[in-house]
């Protein structure tokens, strides 16, 4: 074949995107055409033959700049039609510099962090020559067995939609043609977090109540906020995987929210249809999946395969798959690759690298969330300590503590807790270590003692445990959400020695800590925190930073409460204090009726370990005079509800003020609370702030019983407080007409 045939890649700027597209599809054979819509993973061995022939769309996973470009080149200069490839890699939280895993970001509750972690790894793997990332997964996660909570922005979809917007425009900056910009991914569409039991592509069955006004709410904002493509969800909703279905990709995205561009299968989601059983071969399966709007198949080939014979016999119309192809051809043009193809070599400078690090820790500091801190034991002072035991089989890993989806992490670069310790430290105190366990998951006592030894002899026991990275991501999911291995009976092996803990976990989901809490005198939870995680860690444990992330998900006592989170409806009959039995307090054969009769556990208490939005400081906030600038507000006008907040400890420290609010009633029930608003603000000490959260009744809009989004008049109830399990509340009522 000669190259470049009838080249119609006029790069003259003045073509408008709609001509040059059209032109280009005019151009294309059937076959170019569905080339367009198959994404080949870089391993396939026809890959570069297929790129030649104009067979291939994109390619996912080829990070090595070299062959980025030569695969652009044969793309370009040896197809017939030069059309460039879309380059996918997850990039989910960083590129060579990491970030805190997404959990963890969420946990900083700061859109502007959130928005420069994702801009760097942009910055980061479009320079390699990557021009598109599989980020964010926006998917609402309330169920922490499953390991993809780690890469999302956990329970709630307020939190998750505003930090998800925060994320696409960090990684497709101001435009997308920018070298430094590369297409994000919202995804999984829709419902994935929903899987039963938490076992990853688990079935997920969510009423369409449930699905409007929950799990759909941040897809919506990232398509209103302009996010390039989406991908399918794996899973089966409602008896119909997505990929093949047509009501969620049609009827929702498209119709409805006038989503115009791509949507790209999960890996090898197409020819799976068969195996839910719901396509009776792969030709079905790519009948079903492009009739549904799958506009690429990713790793798979059941497009090309099948494509040509279903639209030659018509079951298939050319029409959609123009329009599919057109909806790739015109990211492709936004990207710029029409005309900037080529990926220039230009290794960062020391000073960027320094930034990407700079940030990195400044991420990790704000989303290592404070859950305990008796008798403020912490902030460690260095002229009261003279030895310290560091004890843990994560104090010292720089692998670990990236935790999941890190294919192109420079791993030399990570700082482990144990060596920005020692440094910190230097030689005014004495520090010790020892990693009591090989791995997190070991059941292999034998380094206890030496575990033990050095805490005898130390002040305070610095413990460094949780989850090794492959715990959790996707496909780890666990039953039991404990520490897991021997870790917890380290715990106690050091408790034995009187030694005061300070026990700082690393994970990528809450762990259950009931048994342990009792045990230790402070926890600081640091999630996966990333590169660096060791110097964060360490600037929170001296008091050089104050702890100021707060849980974006729930902490159960055990793993039974599951699913637990805030934003629950009331019941009929809702468990209170006043009603609570513990199982051992009753009464042997109690009378049926004795026990409160109240939506409860037994052998726990109703509550949560700790609540969404909970996380300590080193200082003290006071919360008062919460208030509102009316106390009935016109639908369509917007209400201001505002508090103050004071600094009345010893830390200068930041602080993430909440803003809850509860519909009394509604023509369908109500959560008890639900997130409206946050500030991440900064007080000196003695200091005060009103905050004010301005609430239009938009905001307070819900699916009713006819799935149209509605705001009720009524009564309402508004909180602001450091956690959703505040206190301090307002009433203010929406009217219809003055
Ligand atoms: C995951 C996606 C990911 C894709 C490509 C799939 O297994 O579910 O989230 O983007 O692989 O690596």
């Amino acid at each position: 074949m000669s190259a470049n045939i009838c080249q119609p890649l006029n790069k003259n700027k003045k073509v408008n995107k709609e001509t040059f597209v059209s032109s280009l599809l005019l151009q294309m054979t059937l076959k170019e055409k569905i080339g367009q819509m198959s994404q080949f993973n870089n391993d396939d061995k026809k890959l570069k033959s297929s790129i030649q022939k104009g067979y291939v769309g994109s390619v996912l996973n080829e990070v090595d700049i070299n062959t980025i470009n030569e695969l652009q080149r044969i793309a370009t200069q040896e197809s017939r039609l030069g059309i460039p490839l879309l380059i996918g890699r997850d990039v989910i939280h960083g590129f060579n510099t990491i970030f805190p895993i997404p959990l963890g970001q969420a946990a900083s509750w700061s859109t502007e962090l959130v928005e420069t972690c994702a801009n760097i790894a942009a910055i980061e793997s479009s320079s390699n020559g990557v021009n598109w990332t599989f980020a964010p997964m926006i998917d609402i996660s309330r169920d922490p067995r499953w390991g993809r909570m780690a890469e999302s922005l956990g329970e709630d979809p307020y939190l998750c939609s505003t930090l998800g917007v925060a994320m696409v425009k960090g990684f497709q900056g101001e435009n997308l043609s920018d070298t430094t910009s590369i297409a994000a991914c919202a995804k999984h569409f829709a419902g994935y977090g929903a899987s039963e039991s938490g076992r990853d592509y688990n079935t997920t069955n969510i009423p369409e109540n449930e699905l409007r006004n929950v799990y759909l709410p941040p897809f919506k904002a990232l398509a209103d906020a302009g996010v390039s493509t989406f991908m399918a969800s794996f899973s089966d909703l409602n008896g119909v995987p997505v990929t093949g279905n047509s009501w969620l990709l049609n009827d929702v995205l498209r119709e409805e929210w006038q989503y115009t561009g791509p949507v790209v299968s999960d890996w090898g989601s197409i020819p799976q249809l068969v195996t839910h059983g719901f396509s009776v071969d792969e030709k079905s399966a790519a009948f079903e999946a492009c009739q549904a709007g799958v506009d690429m198949e990713m790793a798979s080939d059941t497009y090309a395969k099948n494509l040509p014979s279903l639209i030659k016999s018509n079951n298939v119309n050319i029409e959609k798959v123009d329009l599919m192809v057109t909806r790739i051809l015109t990211l492709k043009y936004d990207l710029g690759l029409f005309e900037n193809t080529f990926t220039q070599s230009t290794p960062l400078d020391e000073h960027s690298n320094d930034f990407h690090l700079y940030v990195a820790k400044k991420a990790a500091t704000k989303s290592c969330v404070l859950l305990k801190n008796t008798n403020q034991i912490l902030p460690l002072s260095t002229s009261k300590i003279t030895s310290l035991a560091v004890i843990g089989p994560l104090a010292d890993d720089g692998y670990e503590q990236l935790g999941t989806w890190v294919f192109d992490a420079k791993i030399n670069r990570s700082i482990t807790p144990l060596q920005a310790i020692k440094d910190y430290v230097g030689d005014s105190i004495d520090v010790k270590f020892s990693q009591g366990l090989a791995t997190s998951r070991s059941n292999n006592q034998k380094d206890f003692n030496e575990a033990i030894q050095i805490a005898i002899s130390a002040d305070i026991a610095i413990m460094i445990l949780g989850e090794e990275a492959i715990l959790s991501g996707e496909a780890h999911c666990r039953s039991n959400i404990d520490l897991p291995g021997c870790q917890e009976q380290l715990i106690n092996a050091i408790y034995e020695t009187g030694t005061p803990i300070v026990l700082v976990i690393m994970a990528g989901r809450p762990i259950t800590l009931e048994k342990i809490l009792p045990k230790v005198d402070a926890v600081l939870f640091a999630w996966h925190p990333g590169t660096m995680g060791g110097p964060a860690i360490t600037e929170l444990l001296f008091g050089e930073a104050c702890p100021s992330g707060k849980l974006p998900v729930t902490f159960p006592r055990t793993v039974g409460q599951i699913p637990l989170y805030y934003a629950q409806k009331n019941t009929g009959r809702p468990a209170s204090d006043a009603t609570f039995v513990d199982i051992n307090d009753i009464e042997i054969r109690a009378p049926q009726t004795s026990l409160g009769m109240t939506s409860t556990h037994l052998d726990t208490h109703f509550s949560p370990l700790f609540p969404f939005g909970f996380g300590l400081s080193y200082t003290q906030f006071e919360y008062k005079d919460i208030n509102v600038n009316m106390c009935s507000v016109t639908m369509g006008e917007s209400i201001e509800i505002s508090a103050t907040i004071s600094n009345t400890g010893c830390f200068d420290a930041e602080e993430v003020v909440q803003l809850y609010i509860r519909d009394l009633v509604g023509s369908v029930t109500r959560p008890v609370k639900e997130l409206k608003g946050f500030q991440r603000i900064y007080l000196a000490v003695g200091h005060s702030k009103t905050v004010v959260f301005k609430v239009h009744t938009d905001e307070l809009a819900f699916y009713n019983r006819q799935m149209k989004l509605n705001t009720e008049p009524g009564l309402f109830n508004a909180w602001i407080g450091c956690n959703s399990d505040t206190d301090l509340k307002i009433a203010f009522e929406v009217i219809l007409e003055q």
